[in-house]
C-alpha cells in the first residue's frame, strides 16, 4: 500500500462512523502522504435504535442530523473534506435492490476515478456491512477504466468481534503507531457512539484490536486488511 498524491482513496462505508473504525488510521497516513480521499456513506446510521419503521419523528430526524454532522467532524479531523451521504436506513440494506447500491458506488467511481478503494468485509454480523462488500465486489467488474486497481477490506470492531466464527484473514497491515492520537480524536466526534470499556467500540475495545494486529506484523500499533485485488 502506497501514498502519494497521484493516489486516489474512495471508502465506501455502510455508516458513519465505519470509516474511522475500519481505515482512519490508514486514511491518516494517506492524508499526511498527500493522497486525496473521498468517503461515501451508503446509510445514515441511527435508524436501528428506532422501532422498525418509525422514523416520522423529529428524535429520529434530530439523531440522524447529528451522525451526519458527527461524520463531518470526524473526517475533518483527518483532514477530509470530500464525502457524500445517501439516504438509507441503517441495518436495512437486505429491503433494498442491490443494483440500487451497486449504481450509487459506479456513479461515485465514474465521477471521482479512485485509484484504491476500502470497504467492509463480508465476514461480520452487520448485514448492512455484507451486502456494502457484495455491492462492491459488483460494481468493481473490471470493465471501466474508473474502477479502482487496488481494493481492500477493512474490519469494523464491534461487527466483526461478534461473529460466532471469526474468518477474517488479513494480509496487510498499516502501522497506525504514529497516527493513533488522530485516529482517537477524530473517534471521539462520534459522540454518540462512545460507550465504555468492554464495549468493542470503546478506545480501549480498539486499542485492543490495534495491538492485537500490530504483534501480527511486529508494530505497536496497525489496523488490518485483506487486499482482495491489485492491477498492475
Ligand atoms: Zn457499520
Amino acid at each position: 500500500m502506497h501514498f502519494d498524491p497521484k493516489t486516489r482513496i474512495l471508502v465506501v462505508a455502510a455508516h458513519p462512523d465505519d470509516e474511522i473504525l475500519g481505515c482512519g488510521g490508514t486514511l491518516a497516513r494517506a492524508i499526511r502522504n498527500g493522497a486525496c480521499v473521498e468517503v461515501m456513506f451508503l446509510s445514515e446510521g441511527t435508524s436501528a435504535r428506532f422501532p422498525l419503521g418509525e422514523y416520522d419523528s423529529q428524535e429520529y430526524r434530530t439523531q440522524a442530523a447529528t451522525r451526519r454532522k458527527e461524520a463531518e467532524e470526524a473526517l475533518k479531523a483527518l483532514g477530509i473534506n470530500e464525502m457524500s451521504f445517501c439516504e438509507r436506513l441503517g441495518c436495512q440494506f437486505d429491503t433494498y435492490p442491490i443494483l440500487s447500491i451497486v449504481k450509487d458506488i459506479e456513479n461515485k467511481m465514474e465521477s471521482y476515478s479512485p485509484t484504491m478503494l476500502f470497504t467492509h468485509n463480508p465476514l461480520e454480523v452487520n448485514i448492512d456491512h455484507r451486502i456494502t462488500y457484495e455491492a462492491v465486489e459488483a460494481a468493481c467488474r473490471p470493465v471501466h477504466d474508473w474502477v479502482p486497481k487496488e481494493i481492500y477490506l477493512f474490519e469494523v470492531v464491534c461487527s466483526g468481534s461478534w461473529t460466532f466464527q471469526s474468518r477474517f484473514r488479513p494480509n496487510v497491515f498499516v502501522d497506525i503507531s504514529d497516527v493513533w492520537e488522530i485516529k482517537m480524536k477524530a473517534w471521539q466526534c462520534y459522540k454518540g457512539e462512545q460507550k465504555p470499556y468492554p464495549f468493542p467500540r470503546s478506545q480501549m475495545g480498539q486499542e485492543t484490536l490495534a495491538r492485537y494486529r500490530g504483534i501480527s506484523a511486529g508494530l505497536e500499533k496497525a489496523e488490518a486488511f485483506c487486499l482482495v485485488r491489485k492491477i498492475i
